[in-house]
């Protein structure tokens, strides 16, 4: 049995399931972020153990949990500084559950760990090289080249979200200026529509409201953009976009593939093939899962 814990900023979601992947219950407590590092490994125990009993499982028969949390992972091990966990620093969460649990324990970013979800459940299965991208409220995403997640040098790759795309633009949370997460994530098209989050803005558009209409099409141009040059570097098999903000279906997804054709070059624009994600919120959970399931070694602290 594997169980696949998704750690958020506000909820963990944790589901067991057999060697096959099939979820057999699933979980979901508050993370408790604010109560600092300590509160939040306790109530990730919890949530394991919590997942189990539903299933009625002993926790004998778990042999591995992956997690995913949400901020840059070095070494497969540490969770360097995530911003919406406050107080974790550096802090060797494989270690400690590894410790806690007595069990193998993979750590992946939870970008990457819902990209490569969905590359083996979900929108991208049968696809070997795939580009995740969730769109809420900020922009993040997760590269699978030839079945395998690419996390780069430090294992920080696939920050889409902080691809510059107009550096006239407004600033980003990361202090650079127009990236695509500044440009096009939920509270970029609020801001351009004046309402008070995007799902205001979507409600506003399908009504006919011009300006709400003309932020969501500017957010879906960068969008659009932002693929067009991931597609002519890497030239992928698949695109899929999840996230909130991407719930809007066609009034999101058709311009960014008007753009993303257009802004492609000719060759790459070929193979470019661009869908809505399938896993929705179970993503996460579901390559946490696959993550354990597809590990040849590793695990042990
Ligand atoms: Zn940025």
């Amino acid at each position: 049995m594997i169980i696949g814990v998704d750690l958020g900023g506000t909820k963990i979601l944790t589901a067991i399931a057999d060697s096959e992947g099939k979820i057999l219950a699933s979980v979901k407590i508050d993370t408790e972020a604010r109560l600092g590092p300590e509160k939040v490994i306790a109530n990730i125990i919890r949530s394991i153990s919590l997942a189990a009993k539903q299933a009625k499982i002993p926790m004998s028969r778990v042999s591995r949990i992956g997690i995913g949390v949400p901020g840059p992972v070095l070494g497969q091990a540490i969770i360097v500084s995530p911003p919406n966990l406050p107080g974790w620093k550096n802090i060797n969460i494989k270690a400690i559950l590894h410790k806690k649990l007595n069990k193998k324990i993979f750590i992946e970013n939870d970008a990457n760990a819902a990209a490569y979800g969905e590359f083996r459940f979900g929108a991208g299965k049968g696809f070997r090289n795939l580009v995740y991208m969730t769109v809420s409220t900020g922009i993040g995403g997760g590269i699978i080249i030839d079945g395998k997640i690419y996390t780069g040098a430090l294992g920080t790759a696939g920050e889409i979200g902080h691809m510059i795309i107009d550096p006239k633009g407004p600033k980003c949370g990361c202090g650079n200026h127009g990236c695509l997460e500044a440009l096009a994530a939920g509270p970029a098209i609020a801001r351009m529509a004046g309402t008070k989050n995007a799902l205001d803005a979507e409600l506003a558009a399908r009504n006919g409201n011009i300006k709400a209409l003309k932020s969501i099409k500017m957010a879906a141009r960068s969008i659009g953009i932002g693929i067009a040059n991931l597609n002519n570097i890497l030239n992928p098999d698949i695109f899929v976009i999840g996230g909130g903000v991407s719930n809007m279906g066609d009034l999101l997804l058709s311009p960014v593939k008007v753009t993303a054709k257009e802004c492609s070059m000719e060759a790459s624009g070929k193979s470019l093939i661009i869908v809505p994600a399938k896993l929705k919120n179970n993503a996460g959970v579901m390559g946490a899962i696959a993550v354990c399931m597809d590990a040849r070694h590793g695990g042990d602290e």
